[in-house]
């Protein structure tokens, strides 16, 4: 067994029955890349710790977990977006909640195993809406399938090369240091662009200037070592990704290589906030239901909540939207271009989205879905995980 067999098997909780699984294809592609251009061990699997994580064990084995839970959820709410243009449509939008409200489930199911009785509780949540049909014209998403899924090929390749560049900075410190130096050069820089009236007109689309100023400020002054080392990675996994494209997609031109990574980028970021978010509030009303924390330090966290990843977001957007502005002056449509339909700022209100997130992260429904059953005592840690697996299909 490799460290890596036995780290899996202790300390994750693996699906028996993986709703999917990378396709022999792309798992080639991938264990290509990590193997052959990194030295990392590419492992894939479907665990409830949802989220891709890279590892390094003491005798200097590393190796790359390709979690095809994340995947899961995420190519069901990227499928979602292009239906936005339809959202008139009374069956459509309710369609869309109804889907995201499910899928959402399914991961607050697994990231709550930790409180059993409640992942027990969120997956039966998922089994009552995966039981209800809601009538919908699927020619609507038929229309989209190729472009969603090159955009979740994309998707998959920045991922890959976050994770790898985690392993990278770790390993080659001098190298680190010397990005960390050039970062922050950048951020002198980007806080003077984003003052120039032309540019910041068009970030305030997407964010607003006290946002937008806020977070200059807080990222020179601060000395929060792990943000920095997630907008590095990210910022050498978007340059990883456009040379990857443009060696294998000659046909591409590197404008519409740039204007698609960049879309999906953004659209990466505002699935992992909206993840991250709720994954985080329903930890924070369980603390205090079962009062690990007072009232008080429960609106205290709530207030607090994600400053890190939202500051994370807007940062690397802007690096990322400073650099493509610059390379294309002269086409500054690569940076509006909506060509997979998945377009969203993170500041921008998207009404689906954000009601159902809303009515998810609320207090109130975690309460009615906290209290409500009467399945099992909460004691029964292993019999409600053991629902929770059935419900859910593991
Ligand atoms: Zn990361």
């Amino acid at each position: 067994m490799t460290p890596a067999e036995r780290f899996l098997k202790n300390a994750r909780n693996i699906a028996t029955n993986p709703l999917i699984q990378e396709s022999v294809e792309y798992t080639n592609i991938f264990t290509g890349i990590s193997e052959g251009l990194f030295g990392v061990k590419f492992i894939g699997t479907f665990s409830s710790n949802v989220f891709p994580e890279t590892l390094k064990f003491s005798d200097g084995y590393k190796c790359l977990i390709w979690d095809s839970a994340y995947w899961y959820i995420f190519s069901n709410i990227m499928k979602l977006y292009p239906l936005r243009q339809y959202e008139h449509i009374k069956s459509v939008a309710m369609y869309m909640k109804h889907q995201l409200k499910k899928v959402l489930f399914y991961f607050l199911s697994l990231k709550t195993e930790n409180y059993p009785a409640l992942s027990a509780e969120v997956s039966l949540a998922y089994r009552k809406l995966s039981d209800k049909t809601v009538k919908f014209n699927h020619k609507y998403l038929e229309n989209n399938k190729n472009k969603i899924n090159e955009a979740t090929y994309f998707a998959k390749i920045f991922c890959l090369f976050h994770e790898l560049n985690h392993i990278k900075n770790i390993e080659d410190k001098d190298d680190f240091n010397r990005k960390s130096k050039d970062l922050t050069k950048l951020f002198i820089g980007a806080e003077k662009l984003v003052q120039d009236t032309s540019f910041l007109d068009m970030l305030l689309g997407y964010y607003t200037k006290e946002a937008i100023d806020k977070a200059f400020k807080q990222i020179i002054s601060s000395n929060n070592a792990e943000l920095e080392e997630e907008i590095i990675s990210d910022m050498c996994a978007f340059h990883d990704t456009i040379s990857f494209f443009e060696q294998n997609y000659p046909t591409l031109s590197v404008e519409e290589i740039y204007s698609r990574v960049y879309e999906v980028l953004l659209f990466i970021n505002s699935v992992n906030f909206m993840l991250i978010q709720i994954c985080q509030q329903w930890n924070y009303h369980y603390k205090l239901c079962v009062k690990i924390i007072d009232v008080e330090t429960h609106s205290k966290m709530m207030s607090e909540l994600n400053n890190d990843t939202l500051l994370r977001f807007i940062i690397t957007d802007i690096l990322r939207r400073i650099e493509t502005y610059e390379l294309f002056k002269e086409n500054e449509d690569i940076l509006h271009t909506n060509f997979y339909g998945l377009r969203y700022g993170v500041g921008k209100r998207n009404s689906f989205v954000e009601d159902t997130v809303n009515s998810l992260t609320s207090a109130n429904q975690f309460a009615e879905i906290y209290y409500d059953s009467s399945l099992y005592s909460r004691e029964e840690t292993k019999n409600a995980l053991n629902v929770r697996d059935i419900m859910i299909g593991w």
